[in-house]
């Protein structure tokens, strides 16, 4: 896809928040730290539109960007970091989890995996809850470039087997440093977002 357009729109605390006008929705998924606002700023060759950063749990809210005036990335809030007082993580749960449930205009979840590593128990959880949910979902394991070819493709068999990935789930393996990847993700994309 021809990135024309990527802005930033809004952080929403609660569904009631969420833009009006009814676009369709694509939204990633995956625990902190995972390079979730890498894959973003990659995906739009915009450096700066999502903020990276190696403070995990940076952000508790769902970020709107409006893409080519025709639909929204949302990126939801990483998952899965330790240091986060119990009550605010339980409170994000639900913020996430009624967004993925009620929100009409979701057309599907892009959940990031770390390529490095087997998927962690809460990424298992996350995928199992999506497919429960009927949610159309794309796997993207990130970080590819910081391992050799092979590993990387055996890498990829253990995420398939870790999350029971069906074989027509879209399992992509992506590097925001070297940009690959980046075509079959915007092609998924495309596919639910027009
Ligand atoms: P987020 O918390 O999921 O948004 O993660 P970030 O995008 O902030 O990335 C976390 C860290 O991983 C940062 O230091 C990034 O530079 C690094 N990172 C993210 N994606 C990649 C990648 O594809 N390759 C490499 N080598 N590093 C990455």
């Amino acid at each position: 896809m021809n990135t024309v357009s990527a802005e930033f729109v809004i952080s929403v605390a609660s569904l009631s928040q969420c833009p009006a006008g009814g676009l369709p929705e694509v939204a990633l998924a995956g625990r902190s730290n995972v390079g979730k606002s890498s894959l973003l700023n990659r995906l739009v060759n915009r450096r700066g539109l999502a903020r990276t950063s190696n403070t995990p749990g940076r952000t508790q809210m769902l970020n709107y960007f409006l893409i080519n005036q025709s639909f929204y990335l949302v990126d939801l809030p990483g998952y899965g970091y330790a240091k986060v007082p119990e009550k605010m993580r339980a409170g994000w749960g639900r913020l996430i989890q009624s967004y993925l449930e009620k929100r009409r205009e979701l057309r599907g979840v892009i959940q990031i995996v770390d390529l490095r590593h087997p998927p962690t128990a809460q990424d298992v959880q996350l995928h199992e809850w999506l497919k429960y949910h009927r949610l159309p979902t794309a796997v993207v394991a990130t970080k590819a470039d910081k391992l050799s070819r092979s590993q990387g493709q055996k890498n990829l068999q253990v995420v398939r087997r870790v999350l029971c990935l069906d074989e027509n789930e879209p399992l992509v393996m992506f590097s925001a440093q070297t940009g690959q990847g980046k075509e079959e993700v915007w092609q998924v994309i495309e596919q639910w977002s027009t």
